[in-house]
This record gives structure tokens, C-alpha cells and sequence, in this order.
């Protein structure tokens, strides 16, 4: 695979020689020249995507006639590229595949990458064991199989509030709310609890060991506090991993595309543009307009520059975090701007580090009360070094990591002893393009807001994996959503050509 030569805007990288550096990152799905729109000013597109992250380029491939797709940044993928750099491929976002997710995997396979993986980690270097520090006990060395049995015992106790292991409040993962096994009010009861609350009601169940990596993976995944982190989303994900902790490592960190999240992007990119999209880098928008009326349907979309471009229908890819700053004529619900103004909690960090030496590519490790509060060895660099990945949950207040590399360094330094000698990381939280990570949702949400985030406005529909059906907050959402999104404006397209074929003779 030739190296790309095309360099993103985005993303930050740090050594000790040049400090933190903001862009010029090499990744595939930065897209040059960034505007290709044929049709002349004035026309009514199809359809209008904005957003190319993973739905946004789902919705713009199955529509592609006609469509126009206008996007932000000056790359495909949203929340989830690759950068190329030492010989390794640095996710910067959304990361590990499966076969257990099904949109996900069924691109895969249209384009070739299905059995093209990576594996995460690598046994047999030096550090090959799993390092624990949780308060009240003594830190310590442990085979990553024991590690997986604590982290394992700890969560099924959590998630096992039905007495029958999630199986009998969550059977459907993808109908969550109003499926033909649960009664809906049910479901709701659950969702009201957080994190903290479930915790509270099972700690005593627990040793001191199993309670610390408990409440560190809860943190990892949501991003959020435990306070406001539902409990559902963690039933939805135990249920999503066909009800066994043991699936938690080979679904969420074992598989990796071999050529990367960007490249699986470019191909469903570049099978759009061979149909005919017309698309604008580059270029965020600031509102939405719906001019319809009895005679014709026009929405007007405005960007940051002024320009206008207008269509019958608009698919808003637009994160939730970010959704609230686009300025809506008619305005959006109340119920909806409630749920836009309350927004997702997760506010992780992902930190990649190239660290002196090859022997902690096997290593693994979490220290509860720290920056970083899981490490993964995650292969060796063309140097010889060891790629770790650094996970923190949402330290906003005093930590932003292309301000503090001192906090970031000494952050992985006490996870392990280890010379951290390159960073590279994109802060999702600054983006003003995602302001957060992948969506985890605050007790009760999912009631009060899951149909209407879902449901469209007017001839705008909202696709995005913060509001997915399964698998919410992950790549495979979007797909789904994008996908969903884009069947709903090709029938309507259709039959509104027809009428007005019928109609005209
Ligand atoms: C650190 C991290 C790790 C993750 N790990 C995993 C993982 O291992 N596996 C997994 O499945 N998922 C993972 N995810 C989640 C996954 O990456 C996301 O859920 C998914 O990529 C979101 O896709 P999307 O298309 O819904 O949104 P996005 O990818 O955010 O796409 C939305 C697009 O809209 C654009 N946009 C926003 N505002 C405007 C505007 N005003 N005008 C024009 N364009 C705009 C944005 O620039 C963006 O490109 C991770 C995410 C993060 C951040």
C-alpha cells in the first residue's frame, strides 16, 4: 500500500523537538481538489448530505443521483481516520470492526476489507502482562487472562439486572423501545438509572480490585461521570454483545482494518463520486430553510461564506453535540432543541504514543486515578517502538491535550514506566465539529428523546450513530442511520416524480 501524500488540516502530533503541532498529519480521506459541483447556481438538487462522516457518506452513496454532499472539514470520516505515520496506521477516533455488526461488516465485504484485519494486540514482546492500581489495594502484575476474569466477574454482576443476564429486558438490541417482547414502560424504569445508582445497589458484591476496573471501564466507555451515564446504554452494549463478557475484547479492541478506517471511507467515497456526487469540502453550514409550500418543495441550505444551495430533501448528518449551533426555519421542536441543549456526556480522550522500545507492545493496564486511565499495546512502529493507545475519561475542566503534553506524558508515565518520544491525537472535545466523542447518553434520554431525535422535520431527516437504533455511539450506527435516512428520500423521490409524470399527462 503506497503512502498518501495528501495531509489533513486536523489532528495534533507532539515530539520533543518540534512541541505540539496542529495538521499536516498524512490521511487518505482528505479529498483534493475539495469542491466538485457541476450544476449550475440556482439548481434544485435531489437531495443536499451534510456531513461525510460514515453516515453521511452511507446516505450520499445510496442516493448519489443528483445529491450534493457538503461537509466541513477538509476530509471524509468524521469521528473516525486514519493518519499515516512511522509505518503505522493511527486510528484517531472510531477504530475496531467486527463481523458482530452488521452494516458495519457488509461493507466490509462489498469492498474487499473483511478479511484484511489487524490484530490489536501483540503477544510476546518483553511487557507481556496487564498492570492494575486501583485505590485501596497494592498495585500489581497480572496475566491478561486474570485481568479479563476481574474485569468480567465485575460487569456481569453491573449489567445483570434482570436476573437473567440482560436477556429479558434488552432481547432485541435494535429495538430497544417498543419491541414485541417488552413492554415499553419496562424498558423505561431501567433507563432511568445511572451509573452510579446501579454501582451503589451491587458494590458489596464485589472485591476492592473488581469495583476499581469496574467503575474505570463504565468511565472508558460512557466518557461521561457516574452520575450521568445511563445504566441502559451499558444493557444495550452487554445485549449488543450477545450477553457475554468474554465478547467484550473480541468486539470492542481486537480487529482493525489493515488499511484503515479512511481507506473502507475513501471506497464508499469514491463509489459515490463514480455515480455522480457532487460534493463541497470545507464548507460548514449554518441553517436550514424549508421554503415549501403547496407547489414546490425547496429547502434552502446556507453556509458559513453565504453561498446557498437548495434541494427537496436535506439529510442532516450533523453530531448531536454540534446540531444545536445550525440555525432551523422553521426552528426545530421544542422537545428536540431540549434534547440538542442537553446533548451527550462523552468526553473521553484518546492519546496514540510512540514509546522507546518494542517490549510494551504487549503490554496492557489501567490506573483508576489517572489522566489516562487505560493503556493498550498496539503493535511496533517501523522504528522499533512500541504504539500504545491512551484512554481518559472527561477531565475537561483541567486537561486539553494540545495545551498540556507535559500532563499527557506523565499521564502515560504512570501507567507504566515507559519514554514517550512522538504523540499523536485529535481532541474530539475542541472540534467544534463533533464537541464531544461517540454519543453516551444521561439517564432517561433514550425515553424522552430517542423517537423524536429520530424523527424527521419536515423535509430534513437527521441520520447520525448518536441516535442509532443497535449500535448507538459506533460506526455501525451511522451506517445504519445513513442508510435508513437515505431509502426513506429515495422512495419519496420516486414517487414524486411519478405523480408528477402522471400528472402531466
Ligand atoms: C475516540 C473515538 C473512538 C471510537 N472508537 C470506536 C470504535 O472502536 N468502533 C466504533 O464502531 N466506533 C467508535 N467510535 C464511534 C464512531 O467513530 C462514531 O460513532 C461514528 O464515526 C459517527 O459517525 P457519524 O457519521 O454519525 O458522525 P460523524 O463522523 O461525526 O460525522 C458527522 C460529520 O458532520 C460534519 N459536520 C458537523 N457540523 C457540520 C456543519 N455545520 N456543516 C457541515 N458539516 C458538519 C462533521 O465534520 C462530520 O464529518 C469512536 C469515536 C471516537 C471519537
Amino acid at each position: 500500500m503506497a503512502p498518501t501524500s495528501k495531509k489533513t488540516q486536523e489532528g495534533y502530533s507532539w515530539t520533543g523537538s518540534t512541541g505540539v503541532r496542529k495538521g499536516g498529519l498524512p490521511c487518505k480521506g482528505v479529498v483534493e481538489p475539495s469542491t466538485r459541483i457541476g450544476s449550475p447556481a440556482g439548481h434544485i438538487h435531489d437531495a443536499i448530505v451534510v456531513g461525510a462522516g460514515y453516515a453521511g457518506l452511507m446516505a450520499a452513496r445510496e442516493m448519489t443521483d443528483h445529491v450534493l454532499l457538503l461537509e466541513a472539514r477538509d476530509r471524509i470520516g468524521g469521528r473516525t481516520y486514519t493518519v499515516e505515520t512511522d509505518g503505522i496506521l493511527y486510528e484517531m477516533g472510531g477504530t475496531w470492526v467486527t463481523h458482530h455488526m452488521a452494516f458495519l461488516f457488509k461493507e466490509m465485504i462489498r469492498y474487499g476489507m473483511d478479511r484484511d484485519l489487524l490484530l490489536t494486540h501483540h503477544a510476546g514482546y518483553e511487557n507481556d502482562y496487564y498492570t492494575l492500581n486501583v485505590p485501596g489495594t497494592t498495585p500489581r502484575k497480572m496475566t491478561h487472562e486474570e485481568a479479563g476474569r476481574i474485569a468480567s466477574r465485575g460487569w456481569d454482576i453491573f449489567v445483570n439486572v434482570d436476573g437473567e443476564n440482560c436477556r429479558k429486558i434488552c432481547p432485541l438490541p435494535h429495538s430497544q423501545l417498543g419491541n414485541i417482547l417488552v413492554d415499553r414502560k419496562d424498558v423505561e424504569k431501567y433507563d432511568k438509572i445511572s451509573c452510579r445508582e446501579r454501582f451503589e445497589e451491587i458494590k458489596h458484591l464485589l472485591t476492592i480490585e473488581e469495583s476499581g476496573l469496574l467503575v474505570a471501564l463504565l468511565l472508558h466507555i460512557s466518557g461521561g461521570s457516574m452520575e450521568n451515564s445511563s445504566l441502559w446504554d451499558m444493557v444495550r452494549s452487554h445485549a449488543l454483545m450477545t450477553y457475554n463478557s468474554e465478547n467484550f475484547g473480541p468486539i470492542w479492541t481486537t480487529f482493525k482494518l489493515r488499511q484503515g478506517q479512511s481507506e473502507l471511507a475513501s471506497r464508499i467515497f469514491q463509489d459515490a463520486t463514480d455515480h455522480g456526487l457532487h460534493y463541497s469540502f470545507q464548507t460548514p453550514i449554518c441553517s436550514i430553510n424549508d421554503l415549501s409550500d403547496g407547489q414546490a418543495q425547496i429547502i434552502e441550505v446556507k453556509t458559513n461564506s453565504g453561498s446557498i444551495h437548495r434541494a427537496r430533501r436535506v439529510v442532516s448528518t450533523v453530531p448531536l453535540n454540534v446540531l444545536r449551533t445550525v440555525e432551523f426555519n422553521p426552528p426545530l421542536s421544542r422537545k428536540r432543541q431540549e434534547a440538542l441543549d442537553i446533548g451527550h456526556v462523552n468526553f473521553m480522550t484518546k492519546i496514540h504514543a510512540e514509546v522507546e522500545g518494542s517490549g510494551l507492545a504487549s503490554w496492557n493496564g489501567m490506573n483508576y486515578s489517572n489522566l489516562l486511565m487505560f493503556g493498550y499495546g498496539d503493535g511496533v512502529t517501523e522504528n522499533g517502538n512500541a504504539h500504545i493507545v491512551g484512554f481518559g475519561k472527561d477531565e475537561r475542566a483541567t486537561y486539553v491535550p494540545e495545551h498540556h503534553p507535559e500532563k499527557t506524558i506523565d499521564a502515560f508515565e504512570k501507567l507504566h514506566p515507559m519514554k514517550v518520544k512522538k504523540m499523536v491525537f485529535h481532541n474530539w472535545i475542541t472540534d467544534p465539529w463533533s464537541r464531544g466523542g461517540p454519543a453516551w447518553w444521561t439517564p432517561e434520554y433514550m425515553t424522552k428523546y430517542q423517537d423524536e431525535l429520530q424523527s424527521r422535520h419536515g423535509n430534513v431527516l437527521f441520520a447520525s450513530a448518536d441516535w442509532a437504533n443497535g449500535w448507538r455511539a459506533a460506526i455501525d450506527g451511522a451506517l445504519e442511520q445513513g442508510f435508513l435516512a437515505a431509502h426513506e428520500v429515495i422512495s419519496e423521490t420516486k414517487r414524486m416524480f411519478q405523480s408528477t409524470f402522471t400528472s402531466r399527462i
